[in-house]
């Protein structure tokens, strides 16, 4: 009746495309939030399988149900919580990005009590104010972790920001710091092999700061990181489409309101088709009045309100029935509505659309085969 239709070929080819406007830069693949809405074990899996060389996740929690489905990739983890002891994820082998000196003495502490060298990224704060140290704890930073080098409870494998993304001048500054910060980290006798700065969007923007490693996301997905650009202008695929089945139509005359807060009123006597896709699968409330679907290749405006698990389109005289195919969002290039184009219709970006589908959505996959194991 709903699904969501990942093609993991699309996020496989995304993934090359990327790697290739790089000069040979390790591509670590974000897989948080349950792949962005697309299934983290068959996203990882492809990704895997397409020569994916880190994933990358925010929790601790996400990085163990990748190992626990056989995943051997090395993870990183970077956003911990407040009593988060890392035993767990120092065990299972997961790497861990890590803020500050209280982070680092808890993993020293699994790392000695399960007798590992517990692997880290030192996370500096270039001007995002997310979690990162301060320009002012990086130096405490930095000898902490060189201690407990020497103590052999650790090991610094990277050293790595996040960008603001806010214009080029401040981008530029961020990256003057991060240069700076991993200057510093080289004259506290820190050993790093790597260097990670930038996502999608800085990927795309700043050749200079690819390092030895990049971080993609969105792009993965085939989406855009720019609102004034396509997944096309990088030649990217979209990977997700939101299709539904007309559960039933029927005729109505003139002047009927339609859905709650009659919204719309039919203009003449028309036929209403009912889609059940409401904001429990995640079709934002607010996409009321500016959103557009496809069905048989007509686009049709999501004109009345759009409730918990459905909406209803006037489709006029055209020849909807029940069980038609109705396209939520889409490959543009297919000639349906993009989540670019609904997130535009609901004042957000398509990160947060794609991410957020979900609810009754059955997922189903395209290009598993080729993951072997699935
Ligand atoms: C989410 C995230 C990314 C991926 O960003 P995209 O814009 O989706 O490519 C990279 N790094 C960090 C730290 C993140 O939180």
């Amino acid at each position: 009746m709903r699904e969501l239709i990942i093609d993991l070929d699309a996020i496989a080819k995304n993934l090359q495309t990327m790697r290739a406007k790089t000069n040979g830069a390790l591509a670590l693949a974000v897989v948080k939030a349950d792949a962005y809405g697309h299934g983290i074990i068959p996203v990882a899996k492809k990704l895997e399988a397409a020569g994916a060389d880190y994933l990358g996740v925010a929790d601790v929690d996400e990085a163990l149900t990748l190992r626990a489905a056989g995943i051997d990739l090395p993870i990183l983890a970077w956003l911990h919580a407040a009593d988060e002891t890392f035993v767990r994820s120092v065990d299972a082998g997961i790497e861990l990005g890590v803020a500050n000196t209280d982070q680092l003495a808890r993993i020293a502490n699994a790392a000695q009590q399960l007798r590992r060298v517990a692997r880290v990224h030192l996370k500096v704060d270039t001007g995002l104010g997310r979690n990162g140290a301060s320009e002012a704890e990086w130096p405490n930073v930095l000898k902490k972790a060189h201690e407990l080098v020497a103590e052999g409870f650790i090991q610094v494998v990277a050293i790595f920001s996040h960008l603001s993304c806010t214009s080029e001048a401040d981008d530029l500054k961020q990256i003057a710091r991060f240069e700076a910060a991993c200057a510093e980290a080289k004259s506290a006798d820190i050993d790093f092999e790597l260097r990670h700065l930038v996502a999608s969007d800085g990927l795309l923007r700043y050749p200079q700061a690819h390092y030895e490693m990049v971080r993609i996301g969105v792009a993965l997905y085939g989406l855009s990181p720019f609102v004034e650009n396509t997944a096309a202008d990088f030649g990217l695929i979209p990977a997700m489409t939101a299709i539904a089945h007309v559960t039933q139509t029927k005729r109505v005359a003139e002047g009927e309101g339609v859905s709650y807060g009659y919204l719309h009123r039919t203009a003449a006597e028309t036929t209403l088709a009912l889609v059940p896709v409401g904001y429990a699968e995640g079709l934002p409330r607010n996409a009321t009045g500016k959103a557009k679907v496809s069905i048989n290749d007509k686009i049709y405006a999501v004109n009345s309100r759009v409730a918990m698990d459905q909406f209803v389109l006037d489709v006029g005289n055209d020849n909807v029935v029940a069980g038609d195919l109705v396209t939520i969002f889409g490959d543009p290039a297919a000639g349906v509505p993009s989540a670019d184009d609904l997130a535009a219709a609901c004042d957000t970006i398509n990160y947060e659309i794609v991410t957020r589908m979900g609810g009754r959505f059955r997922r189903s996959y395209l290009g598993l085969d080729s993951t072997g194991g699935n």
